[in-house]
């Protein structure tokens, strides 16, 4: 049930790591604040399942920079999915697979600076927008950011969880394993890597369930007059 009434074009950032619970936390804030949440991750996996359906090398910049240009205005990006020549790419991009190829596509500077009109378009009319860099690159007015941390073995373990209902053979050790891994490529590459930014609230989300934090995140918007009960 929606509660709150938010600003016109109210634009939200919550960056984190992966497992940081960004994208359970955004859905969550989304409806209860009536705005659309966008996931920017599903653009870095799409390009990444598509460039392994046509056998693109991940590490051959100018291949990957003509691929997302050429894909970019075709992709129909939706709260939570993601399609494409009349294909819903959104289960075939959740995979762990297709998760590691995204973090080696998003360090290609051209395929960021090609996603990026996409994005500030889809943020124009108030949204809220999940990622690495939305505070920092993406939506640098966003009128609140926050930047969603969890221990790694916390992270790993949600994480794990998930991937168990698909595979039950699913090992913790090795998801842990990986997503370290993806954290440390996505936090020093070159091009707008993982940060918090300088006006960013961190939340520890470790000890916290995913509604413990909506709510935070729900007070610091209410103290900012940036959404109002609804009557
Ligand atoms: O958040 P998710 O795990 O779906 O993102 C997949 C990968 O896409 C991340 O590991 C990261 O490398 C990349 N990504 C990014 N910038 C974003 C969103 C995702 O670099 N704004």
């Amino acid at each position: 049930m929606r509660e709150w009434q938010a600003i016109d074009g109210l634009q939200v950032a919550i960056d984190g790591p992966s497992g940081s619970g960004k994208g359970t936390v955004a859905s969550r804030l989304a409806e209860e604040v009536g705005l659309p949440v966008l996931d920017t991750g599903l653009l870095y996996r799409f390009v990444a399942a598509v460039a392994l359906e046509r056998d693109v090398d991940l590490e051959d910049e100018a291949q990957l920079a003509a691929l997302s240009r050429d894909l970019v205005d075709q992709i129909d990006w939706r709260d939570d999915g993601i399609f494409f020549g009349g294909r819903d790419y959104t289960d075939r991009v959740r995979g762990e697979a297709v998760g590691a190829g995204a973090s080696r596509v998003a360090a290609c500077e051209a395929v960021r600076e090609n996603l990026l009109p996409l994005q500030r378009r889809r943020a124009a009319s108030g949204c809220i927008m999940d990622g690495r860099d939305i505070g920092s690159v993406v939506l640098p007015d966003a009128q609140a950011k926050f930047f969603l941390t969890a221990s790694l073995r916390e992270r790993a373990r949600r994480r794990w969880a998930q991937y168990k209902s698909r595979n039950p053979d699913t090992d913790l050790e090795q998801v842990l394993l990986e997503l370290k891994m993806r954290d440390q490529r996505d936090a020093e590459r070159q091009h707008a890597p993982l940060r918090q930014a300088a006006d960013a609230i961190a939340i520890d989300s470790t000890t916290l369930r995913a509604d413990e934090v909506v709510d935070r995140m729900l007070g610091v918007l209410e103290r900012r007059k940036l959404i109002q009960p609804v009557d």
